[in-house]
């Protein structure tokens, strides 16, 4: 119960913050920007106006649309599930190590069983890895959100700022909204520090009025946002590259783990396009990478590195 009541105040919470972002942030940062930025341009320079405004657009239409599909999209359920009968089964069978029998029974029955997916990431005592509050098995790489309620597929966090969990279906999405957001906050405090620079060379007078106050609360965000979201945007690119999620991360902080292979980690390439994409015409828009892509695979069977199956092979 008081899991619920936690899980219930995250999620206002999350509707709190997108409020703030969507009504207050948004509305001001275009406002400073635009109309008391760039168009004053347009009278004495037209070509550094119409140049901003336009580098402006582009990077905004990104953040918007990243932000949105990040809020929107579903982050991957576990799509199968077993019924109640064959799970006692198999635990039965488990205990007797008569498991490849009744795998080989449920696979007939059902070719996605989650049985039949190949798994890096078992118990300690070698069974799947089930979850009791979906009743359902956790592919490799899912973990529980408590928040949604839910297994997630290749979870990353549960991110209250979208109020949303990232995961297989949406960590591109997040990594492209983390990445506009640095990028247009650092474009808007940089533009608005050159312009402060040029009226001090020209030594007009800085008159204290509710446009300079506006400038300077927009300044003091978009730098807090930048010098916040570079670390935490680059240490996402760090998980992406070695294709570690933050849960995984976090797991390998304990002494007991410290040692083990990534078995996910299939070289920076791989890991690149299997978030990215095949196709490097899409890896910076906010779209799903296209059917094509053959390397962002279907959140339920991972690739494992050459490390996993050597391990494997001399046990
Ligand atoms: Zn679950
Ligand atoms: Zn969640």
């Amino acid at each position: 119960m008081a899991a619920d009541k936690w899980s219930d105040q995250i999620r206002a919470c999350g509707l709190f913050f997108i409020s703030i972002v969507v009504l207050m942030v948004i509305p001001l940062v275009y406002h400073c920007f635009v109309f008391l930025t760039a168009l004053p341009l347009w009278g004495p320079n037209p070509a550094s106006c119409v140049t901003l405004l336009i580098c402006f657009h582009i990077l905004f239409i990104l953040l918007l649309v990243s932000y949105w599909k990040v809020i929107f999209t579903d982050a991957g359920g576990v799509p199968y599930e077993l019924d109640e009968a064959w799970i006692s089964e198999l635990n039965l069978a488990h205990r007797f190590g008569l498991e490849a029998e009744v795998s080989e029974r449920v696979s007939d029955k059902d070719e996605n069983s989650p049985l039949t997916v190949p798994s890096a990431e078992r118990k300690l005592d070698g069974r799947q890895r089930y979850c009791r509050k979906c009743r359902k098995f956790k592919p490799d790489r899912a973990h529980h959100c408590k928040y949604c309620g839910r297994c997630v597929l290749k979870m990353d966090h549960h991110c209250p700022w979208v109020n949303n969990c990232i995961g297989y279906c949406n960590y591109k999405y997040f990594i492209l909204f983390c990445s506009y957001a640095t990028i247009t906050s650092f474009y808007v405090a940089c533009t608005i520090f050159i312009g402060f620079i040029t009226t001090l060379i020209e030594r007009r007078p800085i008159q204290f009025t509710v446009v300079e106050f506006e400038y300077f609360v927009v300044f003091c965000l978009m730098v807090a946002v930048t010098v916040v979201l570079t670390g935490f945007t680059g240490f996402h690119y760090m998980l992406l590259l070695k294709n570690m999620s933050t849960i995984e991360h976090v797991e390998k902080r304990d002494p007991t783990k410290k040692d083990q292979v990534n078995p996910f980690d299939l070289g920076r390439e791989k890991n690149w396009r299997q978030v990215f994409g095949d196709d490097v015409w899409t890896w910076f828009l906010p779209i799903a990478p296209p059917s094509s892509s053959k390397s962002v695979g279907d959140g339920v069977h991972w690739e494992t590195n050459e490390n996993l199956q050597q391990m494997e092979d001399q046990a």
